[in-house]
């Protein structure tokens, strides 16, 4: 079975709250946007110039928080019950 096929079965239990704060102030500064390439959903992407963040897909992985070198982002777990319920 291949990756995509596995992260198809994840269950979500998506918060209206994002877990994830990004300083898109910060962002603008940044010099070269390295979430936009670590994150394996691709929650990190960009609109011309600007960092659009989504946490709805997110695997709790963490990978974005230890990339970014700029302090822009402020990482915690969803809320109780909310978050993704991992199949494989
Ligand atoms: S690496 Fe950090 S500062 Fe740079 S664009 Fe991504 S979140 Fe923003
Ligand atoms: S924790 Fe992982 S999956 Fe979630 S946004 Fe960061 S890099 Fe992407």
């Amino acid at each position: 079975m291949k990756i995509d096929d596995k992260l198809a079965l994840n269950l979500f239990h998506v918060d209206s709250e994002a877990h994830i704060k990004v300083d898109k102030e910060k962002c603008r500064k940044c010099p070269h946007k390295v979430c936009t390439r670590v994150c394996p959903v691709e929650n990190y992407t960009l609109e011309g110039d600007e960092l659009v963040f989504a946490w709805e897909g997110c695997l709790e992985c963490g990978t974005c928080n230890i990339a970014c070198d700029q302090g822009a982002i402020t990482w915690d777990y969803p809320r109780g019950g909310h978050g993704i319920c991992f199949r494989f």
